[in-house]
């Protein structure tokens, strides 16, 4: 089968490179003119850097050529085009986080992801839309403009990483990089029909990743398949002593944990069923009225593709899930508050001079620099931290993200008595309540905003990886199929994941564009 260089995952990418069938500089041409083609109808990018990344794409072809000449295994992304959310820092490479106050922000050194990505050898295209300072579900509050869902162009793509997946979902791109702070990552891969992983808290550097909630912010991958998600995982995980939450512990073998192979025997079964003893929990709480029906009828049928796949289902109950978002929207908007105290008007480029006051420059900067969320969210971080306030609100909320992280500790724990239900392996749940809505449809009423997130929101305050995969459709739009792990259990959830991957082809449908 003849396929479009652009649509071609990482992985069938570096298979044809390491043959020597395709050059880099093929591939970057290909992603390039496909941005040419299609990025007016789906404004998925903000900056693209083309002679750049034809420069580093000729560079990856010389590397190759030795590569194939001496037989040595080229670095993980050696020659392949990446898209990065404009909320990390990339060298000499305009970083605006969907802001106007950094529309001059040129960053003078490398995130470490981007560190990462560049020592593998992928190759940058482009900078992609997102909501200001990553607050939103629909990339509506950049301060540029809408990004569209390749599936429908009068719909939005999720946010707030909503460049990258509309980038990976249109085929702009062979993968990108996002930010997930209650749902950012998976949220917009669920509604593109891609692959979206955040990992553990503390399993991926932040460092040089512009701040929105410290406690919370986390970088992920939206990718065309699992096995893509495992790799970029594997090159962008690991301590980072310039981190204070960078936490150190070997980065496993994602990709070789797929097809279960590095797991235990007794674990594998005898039955051939690639799931075969994994429990997965189907949590009570996330299957709630007001969900979009279509969703909850796809979800359904995936759970039972899982259990056709060997797993044992068991329903599980996460009490507080239902706190999960008054918590969040305490908790992240008081540390953005705190976060964005630095744009000042002084650093990074932006400044509105209408008077020599210094006070008078500060406010004109953040009235003009920030735009509405934004201002909302400093308003209510500012006002939850207060003195007066504080124990009543940001106290309280940290004390139920406690609640909240002990549901999920007890649902994996695993109970010794035989007779007792054990602990569950991974925990299956929609990735949002319903399809891609329309562009305009909740951008005035930000309560409903908010709950496009009610389910991406608990994992992100309990720390733990969870990841979107494509499971369905309703009415030509994608459902996303959530499965969450134990903190650190990145390779079961990418297991499970892959598991059903391969049992499906969802994924390999394409929006028309
Ligand atoms: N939509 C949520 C918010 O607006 C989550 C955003 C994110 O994960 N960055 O805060």
């Amino acid at each position: 089968m003849i396929m479009e260089l652009y649509a071609l995952t990482v992985h069938e990418a570096r298979a044809r490179l390491e043959k020597g069938e395709i050059s880099s500089v093929d591939l970057t041409r290909a992603v390039l003119d496909r941005i040419d083609a299609v990025d007016a109808r789906v404004n998925a990018y903000l900056t693209v850097v083309a002679e750049r990344a034809l420069g580093q794409a000729r560079q990856a072809d010389a590397r190759w050529a030795a590569h194939r000449r001496d037989k040595s295994t080229a670095p993980a992304l050696l020659g392949i085009p990446m898209a990065i959310k404009d909320e990390i820092c990339t060298r000499g490479v305009r970083t605006t986080a969907g802001s106007k106050i950094l529309g001059k922000f040129v960053p003078p050194y490398d995130a470490t992801v981007m560190e990462k990505l560049n020592a593998a050898g992928a190759i940058l295209i482009g900078k992609t839309n997102q909501d200001e300072f990553a607050m939103g579900s629909s990339t509506e509050n950049s301060r540029y403009f809408v990004t569209h869902n390749p599936w429908d162009l009068d719909r939005v793509p999720g946010g707030s990483s909503g460049g990258s997946a509309a980038a990976v979902a249109a085929d702009e791109t062979l993968f990108a990089l996002g930010t997930d702070t209650g749902g950012s990552v998976r949220q917009p891969a669920g509604l593109t029909n891609i692959v979206g992983l955040r990992p553990t808290y503390g399993r991926v550097s932040r460092f040089g990743v512009i701040a929105f909630a410290s406690s919370l912010d986390q970088v992920g991958s939206l990718t065309k398949d699992v096995r893509d998600a495992a790799t970029i995982l594997g090159v962008i995980a690991g301590y980072d002593a310039r981190e204070a939450t960078s936490v150190n512990r070997p980065v496993p073998d994602y990709v070789g944990a797929l097809d279960g192979q590095s797991h235990p025997a007794e674990e594998r079964g005898t039955s051939g069923l690639p799931l075969q003893g994994v429990c997965v929990g189907v949590p009570r709480e996330y299957f709630i009225e007001g969900m979009q029906p279509g969703v909850d009828a796809v979800v359904r049928a995936a759970i039972r593709q899982l259990e056709s796949l060997g797993a044992t289902t068991q329903e599980v109950s996460l009490p507080h899930t239902d706190y999960s978002l008054p918590t969040y929207y305490l908790i992240a908007p008081a540390e953005a508050s705190a976060n964005l105290a630095r744009y000042d008007g002084v650093k990074y480029g932006y400044r509105l001079e209408e008077s020599d006051e210094m006070w008078e420059v500060m406010r004109a900067t953040r009235g003009d620099g920030f735009g509405a969320e934004v201002k909302r969210r400093i308003m209510l971080g500012t006002y939850a931290l207060s003195a007066g306030y504080y124990d009543a609100y940001y106290l309280k909320a940290q004390k139920v993200r406690t609640l909240i992280k002990q549901d999920f500790d007890q649902a994996f724990a695993q109970v010794e008595d035989p007779e007792h239900t054990s602990g569950v392996d991974v925990i299956v749940a929609p990735t949002s309540p319903s399809v891609a809505f329309k562009i305009g449809e909740k951008v005035n009423d930000p309560l409903q905003m908010y709950l496009a997130d009610v389910f991406t929101l608990a994992q992100a305050l309990a720390g733990i990886p969870a990841i979107s995969i494509p499971c369905g459709f309703v009415d030509g739009l994608p459902v996303g199929l959530q499965l969450m792990g134990r903190a650190f259990d990145e390779e079961r959830v990418l297991r499970v994941a892959y598991a059903y991957e391969q049992a499906t082809d969802w994924r390999t449908r394409k929006p028309a564009l």
